[in-house]
Formats: C-alpha cells, sequence, structure tokens
C-alpha cells in the first residue's frame, strides 16, 4: 500500500485493517504531512513492531530530483522523475489500459506511459512567504497553441502523492530558512480540472489543519476554462482559490489561442463563473497572457473590461510573455501598461506578473525541462 496521497480517514482504515488501532492511522497522517517524515522507521511514536509491518506491506514513493536549477533570483525549479503509470498499481490502471484501443494515437500513448514521466516544480522564496509552483499532469491534453506542453499530449495523470511530494519535497529541503508562509499554485504542466479527483485529495491533504494545514487564501488552482470542473469545484466544501487562463478578449481570439474555447465558448465559461459561489474574502483571477500584437490592444482591454463586467469580485494578472521557441512576441511595457490602465480605469482591478526565475527556464511560459523516451529536451510550458 502506497501511504503517501492517502487522506486520514484512509490511513485511519488502513491502520484498522492490520489490526492496529484506528489512531494509528492519524499518526502516520500527522507524520507525512505535517513532520514530513518519509520513512517509516522515522515515525518513532509508532510501535516498533508496527513500524516493521509497515516496512513490509507499505512504502512511500517520493519522486526522484533528477535535476535542480537554481536562478539568481533565488528560484529553485525542479526535475521530478516519476514512476509509470504502469508501476503506480494503485492509480490508472484502467486509463492506462483503456487509451490504446480509445484513442486516435492511444498505442503510441500508452507505450509512452509504460515509461517513467517526469514534471516540474518551482520553488520562489520572497520576502515573508514561499510560492511553490507545481504540475498535476505529465504533459497535456488542452493543446493550447502557446504553450509546448501541449506538444506532449497527455502523458499521465498524476497521482495525488505524486502531487504533494512537489510541496513536501522543495519544503524539506528549504526547511531551515523558510518564510512564514507557504503559497501553491497548481499551475504547472497540466490542468487539473481534468484530473479532479487526485488534485482534490491533494488539495484537501494541503488545507487541513492537521494535514500540511496551508490556508485555502494561499492555494490557486488554474484551469484553460474546463467548465464541468469548474461547476464541480463549486460544489467541494474544501477548495483552493481559481484562477482562470483568459489570454483572448474574444471567442475568435481564444479559438485561436486555446482550441478548448471552441467546447467552452467564453459566455458559457462567464457563466459558469457567475455562479461560483465566492466566499467572502475571495475573488476570481483571470490570467492574461500578453501577446504583442496578438490579444494586448487598447480594444482588447475594453473587451476584457465587457467581458467580466457580470462578474461580482474579479481580478486580472497581466503576464508579459516571454519569449521561447514559439512564434509569438513580447508586447512593450508602455502596451501592457496601458492595458492595465484602461482595466483599472473602468473598475477591473490589474496587476502586471513579471516572471520569476527567467535565467533557468522557470518562468511563465518557460517552464519546462521535460524528459520524454529517455532522452532531455528542452520544452516550453505555459501555466
Ligand atoms: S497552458 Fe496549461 S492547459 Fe494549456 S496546454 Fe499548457 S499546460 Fe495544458
Amino acid at each position: 500500500m502506497e501511504l503517501l496521497g492517502k487522506s486520514k480517514e484512509e490511513l485511519r482504515a488502513f491502520c484498522v485493517a492490520l489490526g492496529e488501532p484506528a489512531f494509528r492511522g492519524a499518526q502516520i497522517y500527522h507524520a507525512l504531512y505535517s513532520e514530513r517524515k518519509f520513512d517509516v522507521a522515522q515515525i518513532t511514536n509508532l510501535p516498533a513492531a508496527l513500524r516493521e509491518r509497515l516496512r513490509k506491506e507499505a512504502r512511500i514513493t517520493l519522486p526522484e530530483v533528477k535535476q535542480q536549477f537554481a536562478s539568481a533570483d533565488g528560484s529553485v525549479r525542479y526535475l521530478f522523475g516519476l514512476g509509470s503509470a504502469e508501476e503506480n498499481k494503485d492509480f490508472n490502471t484502467e486509463f492506462a489500459e483503456n487509451i490504446a484501443s480509445t484513442e486516435k494515437g492511444g498505442k503510441e500513448r500508452a507505450s509512452r506511459l509504460q515509461k517513467p514521466a517526469s514534471v516540474e516544480a518551482v520553488f520562489m522564496p520572497s520576502e515573508g512567504r514561499q510560492t511553490i509552483c507545481i504540475s498535476t499532469q505529465a504533459g497535456c491534453a488542452v493543446d493550447c497553441h502557446f504553450c509546448l506542453t501541449a506538444q506532449l499530449g497527455l502523458i499521465r495523470n498524476l497521482t495525488a502523492g505524486e502531487i504533494l511530494a512537489q510541496v513536501l519535497l522543495p519544503l524539506e529541503e528549504h526547511k531551515t530558512r523558510l518564510a512564514p508562509q507557504t503559497n501553491v499554485v497548481l499551475m504547472g504542466q497540466g490542468e487539473p480540472l481534468l484530473n479532479f479527483e487526485p488534485v482534490m485529495a491533494a488539495v484537501r491533504i494541503l488545507l487541513d489543519p492537521e494535514g500540511m494545514g496551508i490556508s485555502p487564501k494561499h492555494v490557486t488552482l488554474s484551469t484553460s476554462g474546463i467548465v464541468p470542473g469548474i461547476e464541480r469545484l463549486a460544489q467541494e466544501k474544501v477548495r483552493p482559490k481559481l484562477a482562470i487562463s483568459l489570454n483572448a478578449s474574444n471567442d475568435e481570439q481564444r479559438d485561436a489561442l486555446m482550441p478548448i474555447n471552441k467546447k467552452y465558448p467564453l459566455a458559457m465559461l462567464i457563466d459558469a463563473c457567475k455562479e461560483y459561489p465566492l466566499r467572502t474574502w475571495e475573488h476570481l483571477t483571470f490570467e492574461y497572457v500578453m501577446l504583442g500584437g496578438l490579444n494586448d490592444a487598447a480594444e482588447d482591454a475594453r473587451r476584457v473590461v465587457r467581458l467580466l463586467a457580470p462578474l461580482k469580485s474579479v481580478k486580472v494578472n497581466l503576464i508579459p510573455w516571454n519569449p521561447g521557441e514559439l512564434p509569438y512576441r513580447e508586447s512593450s511595457p508602455e502596451r501592457i501598461e496601458e492595458f492595465r490602465r484602461i482595466l483599472v480605469d473602468r473598475g477591473v482591478p490589474a496587476f502586471v506578473r513579471y516572471s520569476r526565475g527567467r535565467d533557468v527556464m522557470a518562468a511563465c511560459g518557460q517552464l519546462a525541462l521535460l524528459q520524454i523516451d529517455g532522452s532531455q529536451s528542452p520544452v516550453v510550458s505555459l501555466r
């Protein structure tokens, strides 16, 4: 039995099945997520006999840190090596078995599932806090045209344990100089709402005061606009903040940049946002990557204002494009400022978010050095 990623209830049930009292499960839960003990031998409040039994009957699988890149601004980009879906017996077996027969190109992808995958996370320290950007899938099926992760297709979904490990490992590595506040953003590779259950299992542990104890104000899930996923998230009792990757001011533009818009066009997306139950302290964040000459005109800014007008509490993050391999160019700082001014003057809070870690390809739009089929290739991901 894999322990990492399991909820308190699952660990309690596991201990009961071993003939142990249920509270032993809560002790394991606390040790894993609150104390970051990744070896059962270190969980010394468990009886020695139980530790020995767990050593034989359970495992705690951490991804391998394959590479680390430290930026001059203090950010650290991690390349994590994961096992194959095939190795992970607790997870995804149906998914792994079925895709070969049900999907176009599925045979090739099924064979990739047998191979280890890699994902990335970025640790970004700053005054009073650290922010960790994590991945929820290896590769991505969504096909945003400005994102090279899209060119990989979906390699596989990550498990809750693999998602949590991207937070636990950097926190453990930097434990002697952690700031009091930890922010987690689900903006790395993958579309979190297309891996809903494992993502929410991880989020519940992140937000549980007895688990990792991070405030819901400090965990943000970013989606390309998967409307059924937004509706499902709205039903969750425990949930992170929601950010929507907008990047366009009308359907024509968004269809060209993000084909997912054909399935969930802007009117449908905005309707789902209207229905989304915000907490008193919460606002919806819209991310808008500024692509020179493409979506950065004054008219685009005015359309964004009109688009967001039906929503109660929003803010817009304008993200300057980081030039890479893709055929887009940066907006000028003057153009970005003019865009921001138009939003702010019309009552839409807007901020320019410059990316961290540009020198190690950890910035937004540069997050990737994926390892596929055993070879490394630089790949740009946008979220
Ligand atoms: S931007 Fe995000 S949702 Fe779109 S293809 Fe890239 S990883 Fe997937």
